[in-house]
């Protein structure tokens, strides 16, 4: 490993805790739940399995490389596929933020969603940072059928909503993630708070202009 590397590598080990202390003290995440990933130039860190993201220590979070050997830290989180299954199909996706947060897991316990969008276009926000968000079907914990079950609607999609579950959401670096899971957040908040008002929604025309205006690809 040269210099440089072994920098960046210590640089995103700090931003991880520092940003996953953040999470869990506004409550977006609670006990040992939740884990976080970024990808590295040889290899990739998660956070530890039964970790609290509230203290991390920097040298504990694990490195691997791309067949799952530990390289370096404490063993990775149990939920390490999930990434591992985004990573694979989305070449852009520089980290992954995975948590149990409230609203959203309660938006994945909803029947009647539609799973290729379960949660409607409420703001141009939302759309920008998400887009489409496809419902993933209910898998026990650790079964590793989930990891297929991603990567299929991850190649098209930079989030996943897990059903009973909670969200899976990849950015072009860390704080893209993590700003695009608060953004999640908020929404399923107003989504729940919107259940029984009628709303206008973005219309197709609206969200067409958001893509050509913002270059999205969704
Ligand atoms: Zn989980």
């Amino acid at each position: 490993m040269n210099i440089s590397t072994h920098t960046e590598e210590n640089r995103q080990r700090e931003k991880i805790a520092l940003l996953s202390r953040s999470l869990y003290e506004r409550g977006l995440t609670a006990g040992s739940s939740g884990n976080i990933s970024v990808r590295l130039d040889d290899g990739w860190l998660l956070t530890p399995t039964n970790a609290c993201l509230g203290h991390l220590d920097p040298a504990r979070i694990a490195k691997m490389d791309w067949e799952g050997k530990l390289l370096a830290g404490d063993p990775p989180s149990k939920e390490a596929f999930l990434h591992r299954s985004m990573y694979e199909v989305r070449s852009s996706a520089g980290a992954i933020v995975h948590l149990h947060s409230t609203h959203s897991a309660a938006v994945s316990c909803m029947s009647g969603l539609d799973c290729e969008s379960c949660m409607p276009p409420l703001t141009p926000y939302f759309v920008m940072k998400i887009g489409r968000l496809p419902l993933v079907p209910y898998y026990r914990p650790g079964d590793q059928a989930l990891a297929g079950a991603i990567g299929a609607l991850a190649a098209k999609h930079s989030a996943v909503l897990l059903s009973n579950h909670g969200p899976v959401v990849s950015g072009s670096s860390l704080e893209a993630a993590i700003y695009a899971s608060e953004e999640l957040e908020e929404t399923a908040k107003l989504f729940l708070l919107l259940r029984n008002t009628p709303t206008n929604c973005l219309n197709s025309a609206q969200i067409a202009e958001l893509k050509t205006v913002f270059k999205l690809d969704l």
